[in-house]
């Protein structure tokens, strides 16, 4: 816990740390008055590709989160930041919700059924057997394939729902091939963040999240504070502390107690 005074970036993730679903939980507004307060650093970063960044943004400023449209950083939005940088074609077969879809027309891409040149996976709410169909067919033809994150499941109020990471599994059991994937906790996603946010020095920025294959395996893969909040998925007895890739470097229950921390 005395680490965290030297932060002055905390990364945060948002279902299950922030809040759940629509549901703010009550140290979130506190942890981020503290951290107002104490001029440090916070910028939500969620796997959630089901909504495109601008989404997000108008959400937390409903929940009464003043922030400004940089501090929030989706694996849709990393996803892109890949393509263009590694000069991807532009010509996209998307599975996502038009939220995603409207994002990714926004940046330069054409989405496409007929000849694209690449497969683009996101959360998509609006999959259909259609879809999946057709994005087998362009990969089993040898299209590069790009999922935007690993995620099984999605907390809701009412329980987990399948994410992205599930329709990779089954799109991977039809056509035998793996995607490359961009989210937390890959490469890709700490690359796309440091280049964005220049978070040069390690030792002052912190990942903060409930799930221990993505957001703490992130933290630790990119050499920052990785805190597990126990407001999630993860429960006490699920750290594996033989794990040094999933072994959070801090465990709280919820924000607020970083705060007293800070
Ligand atoms: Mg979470």
């Amino acid at each position: 816990m005395n680490k965290l005074s030297s932060i002055e970036t905390f990364l945060l993730d948002l279902d299950g740390t922030f809040y759940l679903g629509d549901q703010l939980y009550p140290w979130s507004l506190p942890f981020v008055n503290a951290c107002e307060r104490l001029h440090k650093r916070f910028i939500f970063v969620t796997n959630n590709s089901s909504q495109n960044g601008d989404h997000y943004v108008q959400k937390l400023r409903k929940m009464g989160v003043a922030i400004t449209d940089k501090q929030v950083f989706t694996a849709g939005q990393a996803t892109i930041f890949y393509l263009k940088k590694y000069d991807y074609p532009k010509r996209i077969y998307l599975l996502g919700t038009p939220a995603l879809e409207e994002e990714f027309r926004a940046a330069g891409f054409i989405l496409t059924e007929k000849d694209p040149e690449i497969v683009v996976l996101g959360f998509d709410l609006t999959l259909t057997y259609e879809k999946l169909e057709r994005a087998c067919f362009f990969i089993r033809q040898g299209l590069p394939f790009i999922a935007t994150h690993p995620d099984l499941n999605c907390p809701t109020p009412e329980g987990p729902i399948p994410d992205c990471g599930s329709m990779i599994a089954l799109i991977t059991a039809s056509t035998g091939v793996k995607p490359k994937i961009i989210g937390k906790p890959f490469p890709e996603m700490i690359e796309a963040l440091r280049e964005r946010y220049g978070l040069e020095d390690p030792s002052t920025v912190a990942m903060v999240g409930d799930r221990l294959y993505t957001d703490i395996a992130m933290g630790n893969a990119a050499g920052i504070t990785s805190i597990l909040v126990l407001s999630g998925e993860t429960k006490l007895e699920d750290v594996d502390a033989t794990n040094a890739e999933t072994r959070p470097d801090v465990i709280v229950e919820n924000l607020g107690e970083i705060v007293k921390g800070l």
